[in-house]
């Protein structure tokens, strides 16, 4: 029998150059926002709570945080040419991100991207300002996580699927972890590396849709 693949891809930072979270912070808040990573970095928060306070401490109107996505979020070279790929194979794909939805949707809807699953956290607004975060996409068993990417991963292999991961980031160290094959770049690829865990690492998409020519399903 062959092998049915997923793939389950971050977004920010791997699906496209920047990390949107990143770029909105260091545009639109004035406090030290990095402080907030060492904080993770030493288990005194969760990945869901950095995001929470991430979140609050932005300070833009909806239209402005999408205007500075759309302007500067651009993809990863092959990464729509992989999607679409992905999608003539029947391959389902699902993004999965700790960032924010808002603007996620509207970087696919410029690529000219459709049906593709989005699981991210999601703003909450009011009068043009953020008052909250939302996980529509959190998981009852973990609440670690804002977006349990792990989960997405296992509920992909329950349904026998092999699962293929794409990510770059300390949000994508617990979905990897799990996964069949992994991609990984920058922070992502430094943490498999020390776990000594295998991974390819890319810097752009033809590599993966190089593995899923190859690797037909
Ligand atoms: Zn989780």
């Amino acid at each position: 029998m062959m092998t049915r693949w997923a793939v389950v891809s971050d977004f920010d930072g791997s699906f496209t150059e920047m990390d949107g979270a990143v770029g909105l912070l260091d545009h639109y808040t004035d406090v030290d926002w990095r402080k907030l990573d060492d904080l993770f970095d030493t288990d005194e928060i969760t990945l869901r709570i950095l995001m929470e306070k991430e979140a609050d401490m932005l300070n833009c109107t909806r239209s402005e945080m999408i205007e500075f996505a759309l302007k500067n979020m651009i993809v990863r070279k092959g990464a729509v040419e992989f999607i679409k790929l992905c999608q003539e194979r029947s391959i389902p794909v699902t993004i999965a991100s700790e960032g924010f939805v808002d603007y996620i949707e509207k970087i696919l809807e410029r690529e000219g991207l459709e049906g593709v699953t989005v699981h991210a956290n999601r703003l909450i607004w009011e009068d043009k300002l953020i008052v909250g975060l939302s996980h529509p996409s959190g998981s009852e068993d973990c609440d670690k996580c804002g977006t349990c990417k792990e989960n997405i991963v296992k509920e992909y292999q329950a349904q026998g699927y092999k699962v293929v991961y794409i990510g770059d980031g300390i949000s994508d160290l617990c979905g990897s972890r799990v996964a069949d094959k992994r991609f990984a770049r920058d922070r992502l690829a430094k943490d498999l590396g020390k776990k000594g865990m295998e991974f390819t690492p890319f810097e752009d998409f033809h590599l993966i849709s190089e593995f899923v020519r190859s690797n037909p399903s």
